[in-house]
């Protein structure tokens, strides 16, 4: 039994499938959806965290991706920018699970761990330097 978190994206018409109740009922999988949108451009986008066992895991996924949803286990929802980041530290106590962390006391260098965040999407107005972005 392993969790990973993936970010979806699919055209307009996907979204009107019944994609995450597939994931549950024939993969046996449990999903914690983060965070999902239509855009504009009515692309849709979905930020969402499966358990399972690796096999259905892996199969549920070639499922979606079967289905015309594009799956990115690499990019999550949330993107810190190492090179823009002055580790002011700002958006330290806004980050409910500890996803910026300081990973170095001695200096005080942040980090960011994708895997934790839940997409609360807190960071963002935190941040004075514009570090944090969402990928839609
Ligand atoms: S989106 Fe929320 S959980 Fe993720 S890093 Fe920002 S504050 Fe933390
Ligand atoms: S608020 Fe922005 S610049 Fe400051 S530590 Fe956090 S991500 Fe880096």
């Amino acid at each position: 039994m392993k969790t990973q978190k993936f970010l979806l994206s699919f055209n307009k018409q996907l979204a009107e499938k019944p994609i995450v109740y597939h994931l549950v009922k024939e993969y046996d999988l449990v999903i914690n959806i983060f965070r999902a949108r239509i855009t504009a451009d009515e692309e849709g986008f979905m930020v969402l965290e499966v358990s399972g066992t690796d096999e259905h895991i892996s199969q549920g996924i070639d499922f979606i991706r079967n289905n015309g949803v594009t799956v990115n286990a690499a990019e999550k929802g949330l993107r810190w920018d190492r090179e823009v980041c002055t580790h002011c530290g700002n958006c330290l106590p806004h980050c409910p699970v500890d996803a910026l962390y300081i990973v170095n006391a001695a200096t005080r260098e942040i980090a960011f761990d994708s895997d934790k965040c839940v997409e609360c999407l807190n960071c963002i107005p935190n941040c004075p330097y514009g570090a944090v972005t969402s990928v839609f």
